[in-house]
């Protein structure tokens, strides 16, 4: 499709980038779209448009980009998270699709109108805050990262995203190591939830996520069984559980079983597993016993 070498330049055209670009169809699409704001239909309707010099060299450059390995959401630098549109970068992991069953989980166990305090352990681009924060006005979030610059980035998020006039007021940020991040020792919650690192030290899966912090994926208590920071995790989180609140955790596909234990060995009751949509146990749980109600 590129131009016969005699003729004048006559410019690339999107139907000629899309068939040269070698990515795949989504992905090329999604660049059309943001970088050279041509959807899906105009680009059916007209595909001999003419791209601007600009755009063409934007695209240029965020294909090179993915075709290097590098995930769309940092290239396009947002990714979408239960219908909002966070901002990331290589500061924070890319949030997936199954972690939006935290969510849910979250969602089921707070009531729409009552005042209740969150804790998101890990938070990342702060998607699972913000998406509890969003759900439930009356929320009291409060989000941990042992990382400043992803803290800064799901303020920021929140800022964008969230009404200033949220009832539980503005989420709060605290930077540190799990709980120890808190400034009050004595703090309780009714709902702790993570989606913490879980990756095996020596995980051939590293090799594929190596644009997204290593701090994210294996922590800082690397293990071989990638469950040095949940095992930490579960046991600073469980005794700060009020009664009948509930501890919710993603974990890897092959660690259910040993993060239903952990869970036991914290004390913790109606200890259950859920599956994502791929049919793999994705997120584990428990409560603390007592409380106004089970589940
Ligand atoms: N779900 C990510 C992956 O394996 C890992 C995320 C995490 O460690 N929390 O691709």
């Amino acid at each position: 499709m590129s131009p016969p070498p005699s003729a004048a330049p006559a410019g690339v055209s999107v139907g000629a980038w899309l068939h040269d670009c070698a990515l795949a169809r989504a992905d090329a699409l999604a660049l059309l779209r943001e970088l050279a704001g041509v959807s899906h239909a105009g680009l059916l309707a007209n595909p001999e448009r003419l791209l601007e010099p600009d755009a063409l060299h934007r695209l240029g450059e965020a294909a090179a980009r993915l075709r290097a390995g590098e995930p769309l959401a940092y290239v396009l630098g947002w990714r979408e998270f239960w219908g909002l549109r966070l901002r990331v970068g290589p500061q924070v992991l890319v949030p997936r699709p199954e972690t939006e069953l935290l969510v849910e989980f979250a969602l089921e166990k707070l009531a729409a109108h009552a005042a209740a305090d969150v804790l998101d352990l890990g938070t990342g681009s702060g998607a699972v805050a913000i998406a509890v924060a969003h759900e439930r006005m009356h929320a009291r979030v409060q989000a941990v990262d042992r990382s400043a610059a992803a803290l800064q980035l799901a303020s920021d998020n929140a800022r964008r995203l969230l009404s200033p006039r949220r009832a539980g007021g503005a989420l709060r940020w605290h930077l540190g190591d799990w709980l120890q991040a808190l400034a009050r020792a004595d703090e309780d919650f009714d709902l702790i939830l993570s989606n913490p690192p879980y990756v095996g030290e020596h995980d051939v899966h590293l090799q594929a996520l190596r644009f997204e912090p290593r701090l994210a994926l294996v922590g800082a208590r690397a293990a071989a069984d990638g469950l040095g920071e949940i095992r930490e995790l579960v046991a600073q989180a469980a005794p700060r559980l009020r009664d009948g609140a509930w501890l919710a955790l993603e974990h890897g596909h092959d660690q259910g079983a040993a993060v239903r234990a952990l869970l036991q060995a914290g004390g913790l009751v109606e200890v259950h597993s859920r599956r994502d949509l791929a049919g793999i146990e994705r997120i584990s749980a428990g409560r603390r016993a007592g409380g106004p109600r089970a589940a």
